[in-house]
């Protein structure tokens, strides 16, 4: 049985937007259904509830209601992240300790130790690492490291809780922008990577060069934009081609092709000194197969086929 909450009974959203979040949540739960997590849909469903009223009223500055950017993080953690029940009730609830008037043992009396642990790691960092309040930022970061060693979902959903926030950066001041932008770039996203979230990583580093060198970024987009239905092209021939010959050979496989993401594109340039189209590699291709034995098979047709650049 829950305890029952008392819930604020004046409804300062509009019915648009009560509807607004049921849609949210009701999207939240469709994607945790389609997991192969054990559906603790009632536990979900109760973090939803006592976060909405816990930041109830409380708009972000884009002016849309609060609970929409704790739905936000929820979402991201199921559908980009794949995680379960434990990490999606603690991204619900994580602003509610930091914003509210509720601690955490609040948190722990209704949803267990364990969630209230990991939402009390995600406090809230305020100001910026580079900014005054440096030492306080230390502080928080030396918080947020110890409770990360306890339990690494902590990071888990503080990197999708800076997704989120990075994805609607333009509602913040300019002058926060560049500090939080810097933090994603300088932390965020390279802790994404040793965890091997890639997808993140180079999304955080995208939005970051977007908001630090909005110029750089503009070009950059442009020139890939122009240059898109090529790369599809060559995409397309290129993956047709390895898929023929390996299956010439009677290999199993998966090809995939991508471009690299612009953030790597722009260091490049930057680092090597080169124009757009001296890049060799914006075009990558895996190939997955299913033993260690196709694979350097795989590499060795590949190899066979085009001439390796040395380093
Ligand atoms: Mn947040």
């Amino acid at each position: 049985m829950w305890p029952i909450l008392i819930y604020m009974q004046q409804s300062i959203f509009t019915p648009e937007e009560e509807a607004l979040i049921q849609r949210e949540f009701d999207a939240l739960l469709d994607a945790y259904a389609h997991t192969s997590h054990s559906q603790k849909v009632e536990l979900i469903t109760h973090a939803f509830r006592f976060a909405h009223q816990a930041h109830y009223g409380v708009r972000r500055l884009s002016g849309e209601p609060y609970i929409l950017h704790p739905l936000a993080v929820a979402r991201i953690c199921v559908s980009e992240i794949g995680l379960g029940s434990t990490s999606i009730c603690s991204a619900l609830l994580h602003d509610v300790i930091e914003d509210t008037d509720y601690t955490a043992e609040d948190i722990a009396g209704l949803f267990g130790d364990k969630i209230a642990q990991i939402v009390s790691g995600l406090t809230k960092i305020s100001g910026g690492v580079f900014g005054e309040q440096a030492s306080e930022q230390a502080e928080n970061f030396r918080k947020m490291f110890l409770a990360m060693s306890k339990d690494i979902r902590v990071l888990i959903v503080k990197l999708a809780d800076r997704l989120h926030n990075m994805r609607t950066l333009e509602y913040m001041p300019t002058e926060k922008r560049k500090t939080k932008a810097m933090e994603t770039l300088e932390i965020y996203a390279p802790l994404a990577g040793r965890l091997g979230i890639f997808s993140i990583k180079f999304e955080l580093e995208d939005l970051a060069l977007k908001y630090l060198h909005p110029l750089e970024y503009k070009k950059l987009v442009a020139a890939v934009d122009r240059r898109k239905s090529e790369y599809a092209r060559n995409l397309k021939v290129l993956t047709g081609t390895i898929s023929d010959i390996l299956d010439e050979a009677g290999i199993q496989h998966d090809v995939k092709g991508r471009s690299k993401h612009l953030y790597s594109i722009y260091r490049k340039m930057i680092v090597q000194q080169k124009q757009i189209d001296e890049i060799f590699d914006i075009l990558a291709v895996r190939i997955l197969v299913s033993s260690v034995k196709d694979c350097y098979a795989a590499l060795g047709l590949v190899h066979n086929r085009w001439k390796p650049i040395p380093g």
